[in-house]
């Protein structure tokens, strides 16, 4: 673990459930992406995790922001970020969060259908729109794109349509799935939308941008690519599609910039033995699917978790509640101490994303899950 981590957690005899997140860490995530990426913006993703302290601190370093919500959005624009720097992504928005982000500033907004085009033509005229194409997401873990997204054909007629309601057509994203393990998604999404581009290019009507959403995994228990092997591959594709002529370039990561800089730290609330037939111990925790711990649905995600030491078993995961689907680990073979027993610690490895901000309100009485910012 992470020795800033440690040192706190040996130094303060902290309440649990919470997170405990390495600010040092989200600078360094932020700088790799940077470094492997130069020509593109970088578009924080604010739902991987909204805290302040990170709002603030990449700001700081010069980030843009991705918001799906107007109290997203108020949040950014709270830490210091301009409203030029904020993008308004989802395409899934109130009319009158619509008007509040117009007036505030806020100059790009993401739509993926007519009725949304038409919405923001009546509620932010004359704003920059850019359309959400549907992509393939093979290689994620956690896939986003049946809810979102148009064809090329769909998008080709909107595009067009957006001038006629007086909008500006800035130009095209996609989102190739979140914990993307692996390069093709980009590079197959890039030659797609590539010929969207010339296509619509040939109609009179020349994009400027090109938004490539998130998707950037962090190493939970399987090796992922380096940041810079995205970069590699992102750019030369971007070469081989659009040659010299590039579009002005985003991305909009999430995870990578927050998922390994923070700890879940948790206590066992009991370890039994369920079934005569199955050998294996229930260990339920202080923290579960309602407590943040919400991408362990399906098993998708699959943190690294550790406790005490010595010899091993397997055992099943569960979570505090009273529902029967609060339930983590049942399929994937998880490990723990055999003498772990009820009070002692467990480490929810790489939470820093998505967890803080699934954790249920007061579920079974439950409060949200406590955060410390270092
Ligand atoms: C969730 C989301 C992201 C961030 O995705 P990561 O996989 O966490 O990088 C980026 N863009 C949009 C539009 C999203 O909905």
């Amino acid at each position: 673990m992470n020795p800033k981590i440690a040192s706190f957690l040996d130094s303060s005899a902290l309440a649990t459930p919470c997170l405990v997140l390495d600010l040092d860490t989200v600078a360094r995530n932020y700088a790799a992406l940077r470094a492997a990426l130069p020509a593109a913006k970088i578009y924080y993703a604010v739902k991987a995790n909204p805290a302040v302290e990170i709002l603030r601190l990449l700001v700081e370093k010069g980030a843009c922001f991705d918001a799906a919500s107007l109290p997203e959005i108020e949040a950014c624009l709270a830490a210091g970020a301009r409203a030029e720097a904020i993008s308004y992504g989802n395409t899934v928005k109130k009319p009158a969060a619509i008007a509040a982000a117009h007036a505030h500033g806020v100059p790009l907004f993401a739509f993926d259908s007519i009725e949304e085009l038409e919405k923001i033509a009546r509620h932010a005229p004359g704003a920059k729109v850019y359309c959400r194409i549907a992509v393939n997401n093979v290689g994620a873990d956690w896939p986003l794109s049946k809810k979102f997204g148009t064809s090329i054909a769909r998008a080709k007629e909107l595009m067009l349509t957006a001038p006629r309601l007086g909008l500006q057509p800035h130009g095209l994203s996609f989102h190739v799935g979140s914990q993307q393990t692996g390069t093709p998604a980009y590079e197959m999404a890039i030659a797609e939308v590539a010929l969207l581009f010339t296509d619509l290019k040939n109609h009179g009507l020349e994009l400027k941008m090109l938004n490539l959403g998130g998707g950037f995994p962090v190493r939970y228990q399987d090796d992922v690519p380096e940041t810079g092997v995205f970069g590699h591959a992102i750019m030369n594709a971007m070469t081989e599609h659009f040659g010299n002529d590039l579009p002005d370039m985003l991305i909009e990561p999430g995870r990578a910039i927050v998922g390994n800089a923070g700890v879940v730290v948790s206590e066992v609330v009991l370890v039994c033995q369920r079934m005569e037939e199955d050998e294996r111990r229930w260990v339920y925790l202080d923290i579960g699917r309602f407590g943040g711990l919400a991408e362990t649905e399906g098993e998708a995600i699959r943190y690294r978790i550790t406790a005490g030491r010595g010899a091993s078993g397997p055992v099943v995961l569960a979570g505090p509640s009273c529902d029967g689907v609060d339930v983590m680990y049942e399929k994937t073979p998880y490990r723990l101490p055999l003498d772990l027993s009820a009070g002692e610690r467990v480490l929810i490895h790489d939470t820093g994303a998505y967890v803080t901000s699934y954790a249920s309100q007061s579920f079974n009485g439950f409060a949200p899950l406590a955060e410390h910012y270092i």
